[in-house]
């Protein structure tokens, strides 16, 4: 039986080694996160077997099970992109190496308190919401100097960078129109904190809008595992 995750991985990662040679990128400048969220376990291995190792986990109790279904997967990188109740900040901070989607300083504070001393420092993104939808989660632009500041004083956390969940549109000018103002948004956060190399955009849908603004992570779901229920 042909293994489709392993050719829609491919496929994928293909699609990252065009848009970024049109975009005159170096591909290995783009990492790819795959968003396993309500997949089975199983799903998660035929990736892995095919190499992947980043996978993004959107819903805390789901993502934790699998972490542990999986810890003998040691080399998994798993990264956390979901919204964030605050009673829930624990798990992630215990059981995910990235956190995608801070908000607001109260999480961030939470996470620097509950990560293990023994874990190596929580990366971060900040999340923005660069469309300024009330659907989305995320800080409004001009509030990002101002958390990043805070979060970069944290022992416990690592700021790399920012995440965005632009607004849902097939055309592609206005795909790039949300991304060069995230992509300008990452400028200005790296210029100041010199770590900072993550510019979190780019889904299934517009991953080659992402790509030619900037994105050096895309978190692609439906693109390798199918349309989710
Ligand atoms: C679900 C999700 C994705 C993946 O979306 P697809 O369209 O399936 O590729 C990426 N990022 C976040 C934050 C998500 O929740």
């Amino acid at each position: 039986m042909s293994n489709t995750i392993a050719n829609h991985l491919e496929n994928t990662l293909y699609q990252i080694s065009v848009a970024a040679k049109l975009a005159q990128r170096d591909p290995a400048t783009i990492q790819l996160l795959a968003v396993s969220k309500t997949k089975p376990v199983s799903d998660l291995v035929l990736a892995y077997q095919a190499g992947q190792r980043h996978f993004g986990e959107n819903y805390v109790q789901e993502g934790v099970e699998k972490t542990l279904a999986l810890a003998h997967l040691n080399d998994i990188i798993w990264h956390f992109i979901g919204p964030i109740q605050s009673n829930k900040s624990k798990f992630i901070a215990q059981h995910f190496a990235w956190c995608h989607s801070i908000d607001r300083l109260k999480i961030a504070q939470r996470l620097n308190n509950q990560r293990l001393p023994s874990q190596a420092p929580l990366q971060i993104c900040i999340q923005i919401n660069i469309d300024n939808e009330a659907s989305k989660a995320g800080i409004a632009p001009e509030d990002l100097m101002s958390i990043a500041a805070e979060i970069e004083q944290m022992e416990h956390l690592t700021l790399r960078g920012i995440m965005a969940i632009p607004k849902a549109s097939d055309d592609y000018a206005t795909q790039l129109s949300s991304f060069g103002r995230l992509a300008a948004l990452y400028e200005q956060l790296k210029t100041r904190y010199p770590q900072v190399d993550t510019l979190s955009m780019g889904m299934s849908g517009d991953l080659n809008a992402a790509i030619a603004s900037g994105s050096t992570m895309v978190r692609v779901g439906t693109g390798i595992f199918g349309k989710r229920q």
